[in-house]
């Protein structure tokens, strides 16, 4: 009996290989750090060929400690959103570095797009902003400026794709596919459409040839070869990281909300088979897409939540570890009015304001370490809240809010999040959500469950809540105060 689950997890500074029990139970973990290559003040590249040779070291090394291919049941594969890799199809090497999700070479692509009146369409289209973050104009800037990219163009030999793809494309040995939620994320899907968008295409120009086909998040996807890990392994589940960590913490019917604290936050809520449309400059999204049906959703995103954290520790000297800040917040009745807006790299959703910097506000000769501490933590509170404001306008809102991330162990902070937001908030007892969700959907593809409800029922494990307990006079005081320094940002 195939009794393990093998998920792929491919962030932007590691990749992982996790190896779980039907039960959702973790058995073993393999980890490599992958190089980042900055060659000019906002590019980011990766190798791809590092990707794959460490992802499939970290798979046989996790395979290995399970006893063999033969205990392995299927692979969900999670990744880095956004990244694009071009490889050439008949060599199966990449053509050039991998240009990564946060890189911003594309930003006067994207203004050029902008001037010319294209937003409001592209946005109705596909969900998403003109920015240089989505894939299709990273693609666009490959066939300009790498010879290699475009001389394979002409060949007819080129393949682009983002994570997932690449390594469903070496681990099968040529299939390229990419699932829906990772394809929304480029631009060159239109919501409703089940392949990329002909119209789309032509507006960014990236070649359609060269693109990947569109499939399901779960079900019989592709096959991992015999020499990778000793037999063949159906690959049943695909998900962009974030979708995949709405999926773990079970947000599978509409309204159901996560939102994940690591370096940014990333707040999800699960709009069902409606296609999201926002006025409020949130992005709508593919959740996964099973037997050809689609399931939104809304997204958010914020660019700082536990950076600022490392910012209090690394550049102020603060604390040692990020965890003290959570006794220093207890230490004190309140900030003194000290609030902080960390808006050290501009401001993302719903503000969207690029060059908007951070703002201390409120100090005197009494503020501290322990104020500082605070009222970093306490902006997390407020940056939510500006989101569950603009999820609620866009008829999203929220019940309660299940939180996830490095930054979520930290209990001051979850409470806060449930007193500021007045709603239930919780918290897995397993905080691994993105590997767990990939689990789910690779477990329900490959038919150990009837479908990824009861695939989620089964994996998903202990929650701990927090109730709200805050007056509401302390809650309006604070957002009166969070709106006054948020014009200084
Ligand atoms: P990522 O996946 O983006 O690399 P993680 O989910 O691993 O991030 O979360 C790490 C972030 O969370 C770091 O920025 C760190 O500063 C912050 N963090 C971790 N633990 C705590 C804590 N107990 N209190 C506050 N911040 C924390």
């Amino acid at each position: 009996m195939s009794e393990f689950i093998l998920v792929l997890d491919e962030g932007t500074t590691s990749t992982r290989a996790m190896v779980f029990d039907h039960a959702g139970k973790l058995h073993h973990v393999a980890q490599r750090e992958l190089e980042q290559h900055y060659p000019k003040p906002g590019w980011v590249e990766h190798d791809a060929s590092e990707i794959w040779d460490k992802t499939l070291a970290c798979a046989r090394e996790v395979t290995e400690q399970a006893g063999g291919a033969h205990r392995i049941a299927c692979i969900g594969i999670t990744n880095q959103r956004e990244t694009v890799v071009a490889w050439d199809k008949a060599t199966g090497e990449p053509l050039c570095r991998a240009i990564v999700w946060q890189d911003r070479r594309t930003a006067g692509f994207c203004e050029d797009l902008r001037a010319a009146g294209h937003e409001a369409d592209v946005q109705r289209r596909t969900g998403l902003l003109l920015d240089p973050y989505f894939s299709g104009t990273k693609m666009r800037w490959m066939l300009d400026n790498e010879p290699a990219v475009r001389a394979a163009a002409d060949k007819g030999t080129l393949a682009f794709g983002t994570i997932e793809s690449w390594l469903i494309y070496k681990l099968s040995g040529g299939a390229h596919v990419s699932d829906a939620s990772n394809a929304s994320r480029t631009l060159l899907l239109a919501l409703d459409g089940a392949q990329f968008d002909t119209g789309l295409c032509e507006l960014f120009g990236v070649s359609g040839a060269a693109l990947p086909e569109v499939v399901d998040s779960s079900g019989k996807l592709a096959m991992a070869k015999a020499e990778w890990l000793g037999a063949e392994v159906p690959v049943t589940g695909l998900a962009g990281d974030q979708q995949a960590a709405t999926v773990g913490q079970a947000c599978l019917s509409p309204g159901e909300t996560k939102s994940t604290y690591g370096t940014g936050a990333f707040v999800l809520t699960n709009k069902g088979s409606e296609i999201p449309r926002s006025t409020n400059r949130l992005l709508g999204t593919v959740l996964y897409q099973i037997d050809g049906q689609r399931t939104y959703a809304l997204e958010g995103s914020v660019f700082v939540a536990g950076s600022l954290i490392q910012w209090l520790r690394d550049s102020l000297g603060i604390v040692e570890v990020a965890s003290q800040t959570e006794e220093l917040a207890r230490s004190i009745p309140d900030t003194g009015g000290v609030m902080i807006v960390p808006a050290l790299s501009g401001l993302g959703a719903p503000h969207w304001q690029a060059e908007a910097r951070g703002v201390i506000n409120g100090l005197s000769f009494s503020t501290g370490k322990a104020e500082l501490a605070r009222a970093a933590l306490e902006a997390m509170a407020h940056q939510t809240h500006d989101l569950a404001m603009a999820f609620a306008a866009d008829g999203a809102p929220w019940e309660t809010l299940r939180i996830d991330g490095g930054m979520s162990a930290n209990n001051w902070m979850a409470q806060d999040l449930a007193d500021m937001l007045d709603l239930t908030v919780e918290r897995p007892e397993f905080v691994e959500t993105t590997a767990l969700g990939t689990a789910m959907l690779a477990a329900a593809g490959a038919g150990i469950y009837a479908d990824l409800n009861e695939a989620a029922a089964t994996l998903r494990g202990d929650l701990q809540s927090f109730t709200p307990a805050m007056e509401s006079d302390v809650r309006e005081g604070r957002l009166a105060a969070w709106k006054k320094a948020l014009i200084a940002a």
